[in-house]
């Protein structure tokens, strides 16, 4: 499933710049996730890496947007795809 930032990101900005996707982005006052990018990292790394740098840890998966490991997968190669068009 996708992850999502709590109220408790203190905009530190380490995340943005991390996420292969770019599935983050500064949102009106904090850091956002763009369910439909983010990947939980598969295809790119063992591990989330916005979940490794956060100083917070205010990055959970998100309950509203529960995908498997498959579906983590398509949605990596769809953007993939669109990125090699
Ligand atoms: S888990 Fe990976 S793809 Fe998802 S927002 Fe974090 S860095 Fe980006
Ligand atoms: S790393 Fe954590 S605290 Fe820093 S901007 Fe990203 S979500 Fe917010």
């Amino acid at each position: 499933m996708a992850l999502t930032i709590t109220e408790e990101c203190i905009n530190c900005d380490v995340c943005e710049p991390v996420c292969p996707n770019e599935a983050i982005y500064q949102g009106e006052e904090i850091y956002e996730i763009d369910p439909d990018l983010c990947t939980e990292c598969v295809g790119h790394h063992d591990e989330p890496q916005c979940v490794e740098v956060c100083p917070v840890e205010c990055i959970p998966k998100d309950p509203d947007h529960e995908e498997t490991e498959e579906q983590l997968w398509e949605k990596y190669r769809r953007l993939t795809a669109l990125a090699a068009v």
